[in-house]
């Protein structure tokens, strides 16, 4: 199967009243997990190349190495770019093999955001890609602030930038090792009110699986992105490995033995948002 663009996989979740994963992935043990448990159930999700990884591992690496995952599986992949910051780094994103972009002017004044967004999204639909954007900012765990999505921005933000996936700030909060997200779901109906784009929440690490599940089948959150619960699996069971065969020096055994793991993890977070 070839790669699937976010404008795919979000409209197939939204007639479903499923929502699909973001994985966030880190090197080659991750992303293997996180196909394997796609193929084991049956599912579409999205690989995606944060800052992070992008600093450690050259784009185009990353680009080649999610294609070729995607090409290889069974179901439908997206191959995304998270959190770009200038167009530079989505028309590069775009040259690697990327299928879909998230451009974020968060931090930007409004009218700032929209012609970065909407320039973006020129970039990608000319190439038939999908396009992200973020209304509102969602902070980090002990650090940047977040500054709540404003209904009325997001309206104009969805209409005007014609994106195909809107992230919004509405509690979720990057980094969080534990499932202790308020949710305003409030203003989550009030955002859903006024625009038709499926809404996309970060830091979903920090959100209940119940409370997940229940954003994907009863409100229009088609996309939440997961991080953190991941590095947390992939650091326990790789301590676990090396605990229990304290003698062992090879990096591919000790790497492989983090997939098993981490694909089992990514098997319960998919089918908890499966239909
Ligand atoms: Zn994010």
């Amino acid at each position: 199967m070839t790669a699937a663009t976010l404008n795919e996989v979000l409209t197939a979740a939204c007639d479903d009243k499923s929502a699909v994963v973001a994985f966030v992935v880190h090197g080659w043990e991750d992303a293997k997990a996180y196909v394997e448990a796609a193929e084991l159930t049956n599912r579409p999700i999205i690989l995606q190349a944060g800052p992070g990884c992008r600093k450690h591992t050259p784009v185009a690496i990353l680009g080649q190495m999610f294609r070729h995952l995607a090409d290889a599986a069974k179901v439908p992949i997206v191959c995304h770019i998270d959190h770009a910051r200038t167009y530079e780094e989505c028309a590069t994103a775009v040259e690697c093999g990327f299928t879909s972009l998230m451009i974020d002017g968060s931090a930007l004044p409004l009218e700032d955001n929209i012609a970065l967004t909407s320039h973006v999204v020129a970039l990608g639909h000319r190439h038939c890609l999908s396009v992200e954007g973020e209304i509102g900012a969602v902070g980090y765990q002990n650090g940047a602030q977040s500054s709540l999505t404003d209904v009325d921005e997001a309206e104009r933000f969805a209409r005007e930038t014609k994106i195909d996936a809107l992230a919004i700030s509405i509690g979720n909060l990057h980094l969080q090792t534990d499932h202790t997200t308020t949710i305003d779901l409030d203003r989550l109906r009030t955002i859903e009110a006024v625009t038709p784009m499926p809404l996309v929440l970060h830091g979903a690490s920090g959100i209940d699986p119940a409370m997940r599940r229940l954003l994907a089948t009863e409100y229009r959150v088609k996309k939440f992105n997961i991080g953190t619960e991941f590095r947390q699996e992939f650091s326990r069971s790789l301590r676990g490995f090396l605990a229990d065969h304290p003698a062992e020096f090879d990096r591919l055994k000790i790497l492989s033995a983090t997939i098993a793991p981490m694909r089992d993890l990514a098997v319960q977070v998919i089918n908890n948002l499966a239909p």
